[in-house]
């Protein structure tokens, strides 16, 4: 029996990519540079009627949350548009996009990198310093760059022989207000509190301050990815403990 390692042909290095690389699939042996948050998205979220208890979907295109128009009878709805129904976000029943960018490096050298995602589980999954081989087809890219970075993109997926820095989690270096939504949300999905004050602890076990989990919350409120946006200023949820809604009706 061979390894369990896939054959296949010998991996690149980050150095050897060039424009005839670009569309065929390619392997790509290479140490994890630089990572950046990992971004959760919904793609199709599901909503509550607040009026006859019945559930829509939506299918999800941008960043802003997108609400049914109304609680269309086709699907069995009552008819009520959008501001009577008050459409209640069900962060469970809602399906997930998971995707992170990672900065790939050959590992001796780290003067020439290319940009790489990482979807589905594999997103979140390599701290910086992994060593592996990314298996994905190669794009061109566009835009901005900075210095040695190679003007292609990795859509990676499969990662093979991934090899873990000895030294515990290496976080990147800024952190944006997507951690604490992600913190949520898989928090959610677990079906584990989320409570402010277990929020907070679980933000100070990646080296945030309270301070820095109450401004990203209060913009995360802002930009409607967190319940209680039409109420503008207020916190996040108490948990309830007998599982009934916001008005107190039992599922
Ligand atoms: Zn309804």
């Amino acid at each position: 029996m061979a390894s369990a390692e896939s054959p296949g042909p010998t991996p690149f290095e980050v150095s050897e990519l060039d424009d005839s690389r670009v569309g065929g699939p390619i392997t790509v042996s290479a140490r994890i540079a630089d990572v950046s948050v990992k971004k959760i998205s919904i793609q199709v979220a599901v909503f509550k009627c607040g009026k006859c208890g019945r559930l829509a979907e939506e299918v999800q295109t941008t960043e802003q949350l997108k609400f049914p128009l109304n609680c269309s009878p086709t699907w069995g709805g009552c008819g009520a548009k959008r501001r009577e129904a008050r459409f209640k976000l069900l962060e469970k029943e809602s399906v997930y996009a998971e995707r992170q960018r990672v900065m790939l490096a050959d590992e001796k050298h780290e003067d020439t990198q290319v940009q790489a995602f990482l979807r589905g589980q594999a997103a979140g999954s390599f701290p910086i310093g992994t060593q592996a081989t990314f298996k994905g087809r190669l794009k061109n890219r566009a835009g901005k760059m900075a210095r040695g970075e190679l003007p292609y993109s990795l859509e990676v997926s499969e990662v093979t022989g991934a090899k873990m820095p000895e030294q515990v989690v290496v976080y990147p270096k800024r952190v944006d207000p997507q951690v604490i939504y992600n913190i949520i949300v898989e928090r959610q999905r677990r079906g584990e509190p989320t409570n402010y004050k277990v929020i907070v602890d679980e933000a100070r076990k990646i080296g945030l301050a309270e301070e820095d989990v109450r401004a990203m919350l209060s913009k995360l409120l802002k930009e409607g990815k967190l319940e209680g946006q039409e109420k503008g200023e207020r916190r996040l949820k108490e948990e309830k403990k007998d599982g009934s809604d916001e008005d107190g009706r039992v599922k």
